[in-house]
């Protein structure tokens, strides 16, 4: 029943790991931070309706969160760049590496700084200085359909 698959559920977060439950890089909508919130930016980040964009820089690494709510007072016409929001509200992401246990991030995520996470992997073939890879995003909510066992239907 209902009560014994929520229980299973949760016993599975400490083996599962992050990214069997993230969403992959290239379906993450995401804004590189020298856009521009004109109408066109304002139109794609209503159309795509997530509550959290992340906001890459120019070497590609995901620095910021956008909240789309603290969108609600910008005037489109006044193209401000996303840059002066990002830096305003400053929301950064939680970073976490693509072998972390389920358990331990939604202990991160309950810390309450943030809901969503950069999942990345470390690279290490020792051609090059050692980077980090970005494979996706994970948000509390990947991780409670874990410990439900089902989908949850967005409003
Ligand atoms: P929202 O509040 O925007 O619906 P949730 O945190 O509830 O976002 O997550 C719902 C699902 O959408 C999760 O699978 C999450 O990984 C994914 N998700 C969240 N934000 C984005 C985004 N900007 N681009 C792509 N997928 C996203």
């Amino acid at each position: 029943d209902n009560e014994a698959n929520i229980m299973s559920g949760a016993m599975q977060l400490t083996n599962k790991y992050v990214k069997e439950v993230m969403t992959k890089i290239a379906d993450v909508f995401m804004l590189g931070i020298n856009r521009t919130l004109n109408y066109e930016t304002m139109t794609e980040i209503m159309k795509h309706g997530y509550t959290r964009v992340p906001v890459f820089d120019s070497e590609n690494n995901i620095t910021y969160l956008l909240n789309t709510k603290d969108l609600a007072l910008i005037d489109p016409d006044d193209c401000i760049p996303l840059s002066t929001v990002c830096k305003f509200y400053d929301h950064r992401p939680l970073y976490v590496d693509h072998d972390c246990k389920l358990d331990t991030i939604l202990q991160e995520f309950l810390k309450g700084d943030s809901h969503m996470a950069v999942v990345q992997k470390l690279h290490n073939n020792g051609n090059h200085d050692p980077y980090f890879k970005t494979l996706g995003i994970v948000t509390l909510e990947d991780v409670l359909e874990e410990i439900l066992q089902r989908e949850i239907i967005d409003e």
